[in-house]
């Protein structure tokens, strides 16, 4: 075994043994351990660490661990100056222009406001690990769950730990955490399909659509998935100050 020190930083703490909060603590790690084996270990999915500062460098996640050494472990948003740079050992960077998510079973509402601001997300409540493991690999996808056994997958590469319970607390994490409000765009995807949203004629799809509508409205959106029909009336404008809300609240 090999002595080391490790010290967390910030939430991800809320990973770790509570005796290990907070402060610098030894640990014996095996013989020719990585850093990423540790964190691990001692609890912290490898998608929540954004840096990793061995001895005062930065380090990767293959960094072996050697005798006496002090790692400090650093979640996203809180990297110190001067250190961004090391981000990129860990994992190629996200482009903020096209991001992707994949969601698991119990966050749906948080993938319905994900899509209605305009996030191209996957979501199945009968998806298996696995799946969700396969699809945002092939798909590039940033996998969003409240499992940190899924998140500690090995090719899982960019991931959240969503630590709020109501969609809309949900979504203003994930927004803080990636900087999602400036990418919002309400009424691109549909709610149910994640499918694209087309304008269209009351002439197509008048039949869709009920008669006080039809009267009282000239602007109509559709999903040729699902053929949901949606308009600029109540539920619209509903829909678009809960997203301006929701992007207010992210930006303060
Ligand atoms: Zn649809």
């Amino acid at each position: 075994m090999v002595q080391a020190r490790f010290h967390f930083h910030r939430e991800l703490n809320d990973f770790i043994a509570r005796a290990q909060r907070g402060q610098t603590f030894a640990c014996a790690c095996p013989k020719a351990s990585s850093a990423k084996h540790m964190i691990e270990a001692l609890g912290v999915p490898h998608t929540e660490v954004e840096l990793i500062v061995r001895n005062g460098h930065p380090a990767g996640f293959d960094a072996q661990i050697g005798v006496n050494d002090l790692l400090d472990i650093y979640p996203a948003r809180h990297v110190p100056r001067g250190m961004e740079h090391g981000a990129l050992l860990l994992r190629p960077p996200l482009r903020i222009d096209a991001l992707r998510f994949i969601a698991d079973a119990h966050l749906g509402g948080l993938a319905q406001i994900l899509r209605l601001a305009g996030f191209d997300t996957r979501y199945d409540n009968n998806f298996p690990d696995d799946e969700i493991e396969r699809l945002a690999n092939e798909e590039s996808r940033i996998v969003l769950t409240r499992d940190r056994e899924l998140l500690k997958r090995r090719t899982v590469l960019h991931g959240c730990y969503v630590r709020a319970l109501q969609p809309d607390a949900q979504f203003r994490e994930v927004a803080d955490r990636l900087g999602l409000a400036p990418h919002m765009h309400a009424f691109r995807l549909c709610l149910m399909c994640n499918a694209p949203l087309r304008r269209t004629t009351l002439d197509e799809v008048g039949d869709r659509v009920p008669e006080g509508v039809r009267e009282r409205h000239t602007r109509f959106v559709t999903c040729d998935v699902c053929r949901r029909v949606f308009w600029e009336g109540s539920h619209w404008r509903r829909m678009r100050e809960r997203i301006d809300a929701l992007t207010l609240a992210s930006r303060a």
